[in-house]
């Protein structure tokens, strides 16, 4: 039989600030922790025994507002030692909920055809909640998606992201680009072969250029310049 305790502690003030990565701002930014909510327990069984701690926080960050959730837990038996001090210490494993992924900011998604922004949506929250298997696979989905919608020329998607180029959608150096990431698919969902996060936000980041050239700028000179083409209309075509 083994025995368990376990003590909870609420804290609300008098809490640090401290540097985390943020979701929206996409980078590294000082987070106020608004509440800290602190599981510790023991198990023992056959004169053993195991700690651990759990610190479930709701944290803000101080640039932009954003609320979310950070869980740091250690346990006993995930110990290291400070090579330079001598000191033992306990490996913290960190949570942010929702993931979340340096470099680059969440695209105005709602400007993509639908099914385009649902695929987008998934492979980007993948890629934040390290699922590079998954992440690989959808972000060549993402590809395909692309080219069907504009309807891209040619029997396989290599030929259709030589056709994106052909018709100026991307430049020389993103085509390399894309046949990686085409390759990147390929080892995801054949070989389950994992990317790291590096390639991945790189595959993604290219994806979003060709997202934001085609849709969302578009969408939004529609929207802004939409007085400009009533103008148009009623000056005589010498005025033009
Ligand atoms: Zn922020």
């Amino acid at each position: 039989m083994s025995d368990v305790t376990k003590e909870f502690e609420l804290q609300t003030d008098k809490l640090l600030a401290h540097n985390y990565p943020c979701r929206k701002c996409g980078l590294e930014t000082k987070h106020q922790t608004v509440s800290r909510y602190t599981e510790r327990g023991a198990q023992y069984y056959g004169g053993h025994h195991i700690d651990w701690a759990e610190s479930n926080e709701i944290i803000q960050c101080l640039g932009c507002e954003e609320v979310s959730f950070r869980k740091c837990s250690t346990n006993s038996e995930s110990l290291d030692y400070n090579y330079k001090t001598g000191q033992p210490y306990y490996v913290e494993t960190v949570a942010f909920y929702p993931g979340r992924a340096l470099g680059s900011k969440v695209i105005d998604h709602w400007l993509l055809p639908w099914s385009i922004g649902e695929v987008y949506k998934e492979a980007r929250t993948a890629i934040e909640n390290e699922l590079f298997i998954i992440g690989g696979i959808a972000i060549r989905s993402l590809l395909e998606s692309i080219c069907s919608d504009v309807e891209a020329k040619g029997r396989n998607l290599a030929k259709k992201i030589d056709d994106l180029h052909a018709r100026s959608l991307v430049t020389k150096e993103g085509v390399e680009t894309l046949h990686k990431i085409r390759l990147l698919g390929n080892l995801s969902a054949h070989a389950a072969k994992r990317h790291t996060k590096d390639q991945l936000m790189l595959a993604l980041e290219v994806v979003e250029h060709i997202l934001i050239g085609t849709y969302i700028i578009p969408a939004r000179a529609k929207d802004t310049f939409k007085g400009l083409d009533e103008v148009k209309k009623l000056l005589a075509p010498d005025d033009q």
